[in-house]
């Protein structure tokens, strides 16, 4: 019989019965509805066999959805007091394989085998942004990342140009991926409740960006100019590349850009434009 984890019984259970007190500097907030982890599970759209990588499974009430997919899971798990909490909780499973580490440490494309993969997580909060970026900057054959963050994360990586959240993290998600927002989470459905709203978002790995990019170097310095101060301009702003005022004029006249405008309004297109511009000046 499969006792399923994720309900307010078992996690408190568990977590007695091991004399796991939940730490809230690693994020630590467990899911105990089980119908949210159905919903993560079904965009996941995984199938048998296929890998997917867990960050912090914490005592497994996602992992356990995630194994019962039949999908091969690979979790790795930061607090080392829940490495035997995992032995028991999904003992019955043998598609799952635990890792202790840090997600940001982990060597992943050597721990996924070098193969394409999924990644699947309710994430911890402290590190929402850091995990986003390195998967995404590592270029790693993520074929899609189904994530539980804050609302206001999720908002963020969504957002179009000239809105409040409208930023970097919009700019890159957007380059590598197709994000969308599956459901939102209210507190109550973890324990504890954390004080925010959270969202489940599913981001799909483009086959390629959206917009035309010589350089990404440059593409992400420019992308990094034009939010690094809010409500300058954008040729003011874009002095923190270091680039002169004559180059900037020049790079934004050749890109067909008025650099009165604010960094927060351009579009991935516009950003584009203004870091094919520069890529052209150097060569
Ligand atoms: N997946 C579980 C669930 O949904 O109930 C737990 C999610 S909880 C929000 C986040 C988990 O990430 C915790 O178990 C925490 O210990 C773990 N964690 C925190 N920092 C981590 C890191 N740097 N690397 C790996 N896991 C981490």
């Amino acid at each position: 019989l499969e006792s399923i984890i994720a309900s307010p019984e078992v996690v408190h259970y568990v977590c007695k019965r091991f004399g796991i007190h939940m730490s809230k500097k690693l994020g630590q907030n467990f899911l105990i509805r089980r119908s949210v982890v159905d919903e993560i599970v079904a965009a996941a759209e995984l199938t048998a066999g296929e890998p997917v990588l867990e960050i912090g499974p914490g005592i497994g009430t996602l992992t356990q959805g995630l194994a019962q997919s039949g999908a091969a899971v690979t979790a790795v798990e930061l607090d080392r007091r829940l490495l035997e909490v995992l032995d028991t909780t999904l003992a019955q499973y043998n598609n799952v394989r635990i890792i202790h580490g840090d997600v940001l440490k982990v060597n992943i494309p050597e721990i996924m085998n070098h193969k394409p993969f999924k990644v699947v997580a309710n994430l911890p909060y402290y590190i929402t942004t850091p995990i986003i970026m390195s998967l995404l900057e590592m270029k790693l054959p993520i074929e899609r990342l189904v994530v539980m963050v804050q609302r206001e994360v999720a908002e963020r990586m969504v957002a179009q140009p000239g809105t409040k959240a409208y930023g970097a993290l919009s700019v890159a998600v957007q380059y590598y991926t197709e994000p969308s927002i599956v459901m939102d989470v209210p507190p109550r459905a973890f324990m504890p409740a954390p004080e925010v709203t959270s969202a489940v978002i599913c981001c799909r790995l483009r086959e390629k960006p959206p917009v035309e990019v010589a350089d990404e170097k440059l593409f992400f310095r420019v992308v990094k100019a034009a939010f690094a101060q809010r409500r300058k301009t954008f040729s003011n702003t874009m002095k923190t590349t270091g680039l002169d005022k004559e180059t900037i004029a020049s790079v934004l006249a050749k890109a067909n850009i008025d650099g009165a405008r604010r960094g927060e309004t351009f579009s991935l297109q516009e950003l584009a434009d203004v870091a094919n511009a520069w890529y052209a000046l150097l060569q």
